[in-house]
């Protein structure tokens, strides 16, 4: 069994199941023990057999169960120095060695499972992507990024599994009650990525391998399931890519577990 389940995604906690054959890894920790535990029940997993928890950065959404999971099922965990001296306070106490520095861009083993790590200009000390290799292709997890330069783009393509960032409609973050000053630093290029920039990567990575794209970490405020999904589909028919024929989507649940992505 090879694929990944995003158990939540958004503002309010991110965190993502990636399963290949035996090995079982998380990326990000951003809700606390019990929906953890039962998250990764609905999704027929238990805790204790997660291999380790990979951080992308030290937003609360993505490390607030964090320092609760490590003392309660004590979960190996991946990390940069600069993220975990952030974190380091405020997680409590736990056992120090389930700690793994891994620099921004690195290419590691956990198990036998090979992870490349590298860096996003989203407005963290040091926000990491993570691409996981599998004998069906690879599954890269992108959300948090802010913009996607041509050297991301490099690291994503070829990707067979996509989760990526389409955090905002740009109408509807222009238009919404977001003092100025957010608004202006969700689209700065080192916030989120709107609808369209989401499109237009898609409609590179389709056209150099990608088949299955899970649209993740969605505004509550400044976007909507079906808006972020309208546009992806458009941008991608603009390249004659079909959905369900050339590639299949779906949009991550904030609150539950989406569906698992086989592939
Ligand atoms: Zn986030
Ligand atoms: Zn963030």
């Amino acid at each position: 069994m090879i694929g990944s389940v995003a158990l939540r995604s958004g503002s309010s906690g991110n965190c993502t199941l990636i399963r290949n054959g035996e090995t079982r890894l998380i990326v990000d920790c951003g809700v606390n023990g019990k929906t953890f535990t039962n998250a990764l029940a609905l999704a027929g997993e238990s805790p204790l057999d997660i291999d380790g928890i990979l951080i992308t950065h030290e937003h609360s959404d993505h490390v607030s169960g964090l320092g609760v999971i490590l003392r309660k099922y004590k979960i190996p965990f991946y990390i940069t120095q600069k993220t975990l001296e952030i974190i380091l306070d405020s997680i409590g106490k736990f056992d120090y060695n389930l700690i793994n520095i891994i620099r921004p861009e690195d290419k590691f083993l956990i198990k036998d499972q090979p992870v490349t790590s590298f860096q996003v200009p989203h407005d963290a000390a040091e926000t990491l992507a993570y691409r996981f290799e599998t004998s069906r292709g690879d599954i890269t997890v992108c959300t948090d990024i802010g913009s996607v330069s041509q050297s991301i783009l490099n690291q994503l393509t070829n990707s067979r599994l996509i989760i990526l960032e389409s955090n905002y409609d740009s109408e509807l973050l222009k238009n919404g009650p977001y003092p100025r000053i957010l608004k202006d630093r969700i689209s700065s290029g080192h916030g989120h990525l709107s609808n369209d920039e989401c499109g237009d990567t898609l409609c590179h990575l389709v056209k150099t391998g990608t088949e299955q794209i899970v649209l993740a970490h969605l505004s509550k405020e400044n976007n909507h399931p079906s808006i972020a999904e309208l546009t992806a589909v458009q941008s991608l028919e603009v390249t004659g890519a079909v959905k369900d024929k050339d590639y299949v989507l779906q949009v991550a649940r904030r609150y539950s577990n989406s569906d698992w992505m086989q592939i």
